[in-house]
């Protein structure tokens, strides 16, 4: 599909029944989309006819059941391996999500590092790819340094550049903000990275269902991301590796599935991707996340891509006729989110009213609390956008801020 029509929209809605509900007698406009998407139809048709018919647990049994079950979750693998253009499907590894992806990098690659080793953020990073580096940063004396940004949200690559040193071993970097919607230049980042020997991991929890993504092209050492963020079930996450550092590392979890022999002398850990899924996977939700993926491809990212844009494009100028009302993230490359605050009202007073009106939209910190304290601000009001959204929506949207600015002026 090439540039969405309306219709095909309202097509697509249909696939979505949550979309149908009302909030508070209004018909409800989902517009927190970064904090996960709606599941359409397909994947939870999926999950049930997983439950209804093939549940047996994966990898082990000789029996139907296992085997189809096994094949499902492995075709899932294939099919992402496919969708992210990875060398090959061992390196695709289930977590339950992009802060496990991370952990186990954080802690298995960490561990690898020494005392005074460096480690490279951003100011922008979600805590999720703050926090396991401060853990093993913490255990093994790493140095964390982070990037600063421009007043517009995009980051400060001097600066990046000027913090690289020989003793840089990981840059770990968002690929879109949560938060401003910053798309940032992360092969420029990749390649500065190695360029200092130094490995890069790019969360791309909030670029897997807006833009297309060639980890081989983007030369990445680690690529991670969540299903629950691409109209794809809870419970499931994905962690992309080259396969000599996943084959270097030492692995996150021990247990069943993850092992080839185990005695008590010694044990020998399976080859990848097993080495890294100790334990029964959430199988059920990974075969239906191929759902998701299918789901996505069938309408085209470029697709989706040009209609978040357009809907982006839309929404901007004309919440920003609203008196009082600015916009955190103004990059000349962005994401469909918007972080916004209006004159002096707080962040959740905004959206307690915006709900009252059926608008679901995002307050806080996003999880980004070093990012707010850079802005001098403790949170924003989020409206981010998906597929599904129209642009009758935005225009309830706008309406309703602007009423609710005006109540809180
Ligand atoms: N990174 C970013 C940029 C995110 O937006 C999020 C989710 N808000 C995460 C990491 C964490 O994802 P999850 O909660 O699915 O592990």
């Amino acid at each position: 599909m090439n540039n969405l029509s309306s219709e095909d929209i309202l097509r697509i809605r249909r696939d979505f029944p949550i979309l149908e509900r009302t909030v508070f007698n209004r018909p409800l406009v989902y517009l927190d989309n970064t904090a996960t998407t709606e599941t359409p139809r397909q994947v939870v048709e999926a999950i049930d006819d997983m439950y209804f018919a093939h549940k047996a647990n994966v990898h082990r049994g000789v029996h139907t059941l296992s085997q189809e079950a096994t094949a499902m979750m492995e075709s899932t693998r294939k099919l992402i391996a496919g969708f992210i253009n990875a060398p090959a499907s061992e390196q695709i590894i289930f977590t339950r999500g992009t802060t496990e992806s991370i952990n186990l990098v954080a802690a298995s690659f960490g561990s690898t590092l020494s005392c005074g080793d460096e480690i490279i953020l951003s100011v922008m990073e979600h805590h999720s790819n703050i926090v396991p580096w401060q853990l093993i940063a913490e255990k093994k004396g790493l140095i964390i340094k982070v990037i600063p940004m421009a007043a517009d949200g995009e980051l400060d690559m001097d600066a990046y550049r000027a913090l690289l040193t020989p003793r840089t071993k990981v840059v770990a970097v968002t690929h879109v903000s949560n938060v401003l919607g910053t798309v940032n230049p992360v092969s420029e980042i990749i390649a500065e990275a190695h360029r200092h020997g130094a490995v890069a991991l790019i969360d791309g929890a909030q670029a897997i269902a807006h833009t297309s993504v060639d980890v081989q092209a983007l030369d990445a050492d680690f690529y991670v991301f969540s299903s629950h963020k691409m109209y794809g079930p809870c419970g499931v996450g994905i962690l992309y590796g080259k396969r000599a550092l996943l084959e270097a590392m030492p692995p996150y979890q021990g247990g069943g599935e993850m092992i080839k022999t185990v005695s008590f002398e010694k044990t020998v850990y399976a080859d990848l991707p097993f080495k890294f899924e100790a334990g029964t996977p959430d199988f059920v939700d990974i075969a239906a996340f191929n759902a998701a993926i299918s789901y996505i491809s069938a309408i085209g990212l470029d697709a989706i891509a040009a209609h978040e844009e357009k809907l982006l494009a839309y929404t901007t100028p004309r919440l920003l006729e609203i008196p009082g009302l600015r916009i955190y993230g103004n990059a000349p490359h962005k994401s469909a989110i918007i972080s916004f605050l209006i004159g002096d009202a707080h962040h959740y007073d905004t959206g307690l009213l915006l709900d009252k009106l059926g608008i679901a939209v995002r307050t806080g910190h996003h999880c980004a609390q070093p990012l707010m304290h850079a802005l001098g601000i403790t949170g924003t009001v989020r409206a981010s956008f998906a597929v599904y959204n129209t642009i009758a929506e935005c225009d309830t949207f706008i309406a309703a801020t602007r009423r609710v600015a005006a109540m809180l002026s």
